[in-house]
């Protein structure tokens, strides 16, 4: 226990340190319309490049972060830098105008106070069209605080941002729980999307997800598609907006900027 708490000590001046020295960096994954064989938007994924260890996972950082409550600051600065950089390609290609960003929000983050006074306020100062932000909230906020969760999500939704939630599936909570929160989009797991191919239950499952996401009005995103096969059965199925490594793993901002200028249009 003792070796633990001073990893975990070390960890956290290093990423205090690492907010200090601009050591944190994007990675973007583009999420693709398989209807108009285009990028329509990318996930901002957060990467941390240490000058010893090279680059590092979030699953490494993002828990000792959210513990530390340094989340807040790493967030929002993720939010900040995802937004400006969307911003601009809306900007300068004006056939990328409505492209737009998912940001994940921890679970710390969301619940901070003032969270969206200071969303607000940075929006405003770089005239960003709130309608090309998405954010990505999972499950677990909406099991452990659901009213203040609920009246979180409804500030968000009143100023036009999407709200996506994340690793469905991988909680507890039944669709028709999820109904009761304005969620615009349910991105269905990985582990789902990686079973598709192993039998006809798991089809099902998959099925029954979008058949009722579509009843409550909402939109399908799958993640983690690897494969043809799995793209091909997700087409079946109903489900257009795809994210994974068939398309892209996750590029640095200079090469999604490359993928956006090349109009690469997908095979699907
Ligand atoms: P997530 O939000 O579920 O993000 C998707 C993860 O799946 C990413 O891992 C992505 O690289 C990976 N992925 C995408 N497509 C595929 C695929 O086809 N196959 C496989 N095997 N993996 C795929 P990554 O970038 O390592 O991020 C891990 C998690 O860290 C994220 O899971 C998210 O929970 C968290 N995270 C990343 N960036 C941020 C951030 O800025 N803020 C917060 N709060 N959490 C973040
Ligand atoms: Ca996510
Ligand atoms: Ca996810």
């Amino acid at each position: 226990m003792h070796v633990l708490a001073v990893k975990k000590l070390n960890i956290e001046n290093e990423l205090r340190r690492a907010m200090d020295n601009n050591e944190f960096c994007l990675y973007l994954q583009p999420i693709i319309s398989i209807k108009r064989n285009r990028i329509i938007g990318f996930e901002s994924l957060l990467r941390w490049n240490n000058p010893e260890r090279g680059l590092v996972s979030p699953e490494e950082f993002i828990p000792i972060a959210e513990e530390t409550g340094l989340i807040n600051e790493i967030g929002f600065w993720v939010l900040q830098e995802s937004c400006r950089q969307i911003k601009q390609w809306n900007d300068k290609y004006p056939e990328h105008k409505s492209l737009y960003i998912s940001v994940n929000l921890s679970p710390v983050q969301f619940l901070q106070k003032g969270l969206i006074e200071k969303i607000d306020s940075y929006l405003k100062s770089i005239s960003f069209d709130t309608i090309n932000l998405r954010l990505e909230i999972t499950e677990s906020i909406l099991m452990e605080n659901p009213d203040a969760a609920a009246q979180i999500l409804r500030d968000l939704k009143s100023r036009n941002i999407r709200l996506y939630l994340d690793d469905f599936g991988t909680g507890y909570s039944s669709l028709s729980y999820v109904h009761n929160f304005p969620f615009d989009t349910i991105k269905i797991d990985r582990s789902f999307i990686s079973k598709l191919t192993t039998g006809d239950e798991h089809v099902g499952m998959v099925k029954t997800i979008i058949a009722v996401a579509r009843n409550f009005n909402m939109d399908i995103l799958a993640e983690g598609v690897e494969t043809k096969e799995q793209l091909l059965i997700l087409e079946e199925l109903g489900c257009y907006t795809i994210q994974g490594y068939y398309f892209s793993k996750p590029v640095t901002v200079l090469e999604a900027e490359k993928m956006l200028t090349d109009s690469l249009l997908y095979n699907c």
